[in-house]
């Protein structure tokens, strides 16, 4: 699958301090960021932390109060017709016609698009041969997901924004839509996708954006952000009362070592090879055998939760 050619040489999509408010509600708060070409972006937050919104105002659906926003070089609410056909989307729930069949609906879509994808391969690829002939109504909420993904590749657009693209789908669903996204990435489409799942957009995402209450509260690559804020730690077992004041002053500075029970250790910091081996030579030089020794890495749900807070919303 390749992308439809483009002349502009910009980063796909790029907002800059983009302001939306409903009442007083205010959905997305001096946004800046920017996609670059075949890249995965994920934005991920908490319900109501501001995705969707972001993602309406990227389409043209919602005009932002402030900021500004370009899409493929063009403003997506003055430039909305010319947009549509060099961009893919996937609303949140979907959007068919209830009484057209699912083949039927694709095919109609395909039909606007200069070279589009062919119909048959985007279903057989979604698992939705067999679904073909149902009614949009009478799909299940996973094919009509799956159907809407199919709506918003088959015009082969440069730049796609799918809004929550595995919700309420099952596994094997799931993947299957995960390597369709791998493989746009491999074509050279740009994704900007919403999820809550952290699963997902740590397979997914080169990049993730954590959004909460319309601010971007942490940007950058899984590896990144799990390396960032807290800590990784690395216990181990060893003879009580060690002395620790020489591995302390070998570990980089502000690392912490301590005894936190009797012969159990704790070592907190960006636990690396280096750090490991700095410990391994202390007990080496201590002459003591450190046993069940194990890092603990942080998760991206570790930090998810410490920067959007571990209530529901
Ligand atoms: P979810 O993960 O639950 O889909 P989200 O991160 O996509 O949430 P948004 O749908 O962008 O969040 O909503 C952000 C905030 O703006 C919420 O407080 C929501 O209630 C409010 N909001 C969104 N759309 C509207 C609207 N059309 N009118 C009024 N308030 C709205």
């Amino acid at each position: 699958m390749s992308p439809g050619s483009s002349s502009f040489g910009g980063p796909p999509c790029r907002l800059r301090g983009v302001t939306k408010r409903y009442g007083s509600t205010t959905a997305v708060s001096e946004l800046t960021l920017e996609v670059h070409r075949a890249e995965v972006l994920a934005l991920l937050g908490p319900n109501g932390a501001g995705k969707t919104t972001t993602v309406e105002m990227c389409e043209g659906f919602v005009k932002p109060d402030a900021g500004s926003i370009e899409i493929l070089g063009m403003d997506p609410s003055a430039d909305n017709a010319k947009l549509r056909a060099r961009i893919g989307v996937m609303l949140q729930g979907g959007g068919g016609y209830p009484a057209a069949r699912a083949g039927e609906m694709l095919e109609l879509v395909a039909a606007y698009a200069a070279d589009p994808l062919d119909p048959r391969w985007l279903l057989d690829t979604l698992g939705l041969t067999e679904a073909a002939r149902t009614t949009y109504r009478r799909l299940s909420g996973g094919q009509q997901q799956r159907l809407a993904l199919a709506c918003a590749l088959v015009g082969r657009p440069e730049l796609v924004f799918l809004d929550e693209p595995t919700a309420g789908m099952d596994a094997h669903a799931r993947l299957v839509v995960w390597e369709l996204i791998d493989g746009l990435r491999r074509d050279g489409v740009t994704v900007v996708l919403t999820t809550h799942q952290l699963k997902e957009a740590e397979e997914l995402a080169d990049r993730l954006v954590i959004i909460d209450h319309g601010v971007a509260v942490a940007a950058g690559t899984p590896a990144e952000l799990m390396r960032s804020g807290a800590e990784d730690q690395l216990r181990f077992t060893a003879p009580r009362r060690l002395d620790l004041s020489l591995l302390i002053s070998a570990l980089p500075e502000n690392y912490q070592a301590s005894e936190v029970a009797a012969g159990e250790y704790l070592v907190e910091g960006h636990i690396d090879p280096q750090v490991l081996a700095t410990v391994t030579a202390w007990c080496a030089r201590l002459d003591v055998l450190a046993t069940d020794m194990r890092v603990e890495q942080r998760s991206l749900e570790d930090v998810f939760l410490d920067l959007t807070g571990r209530g529901l919303r």
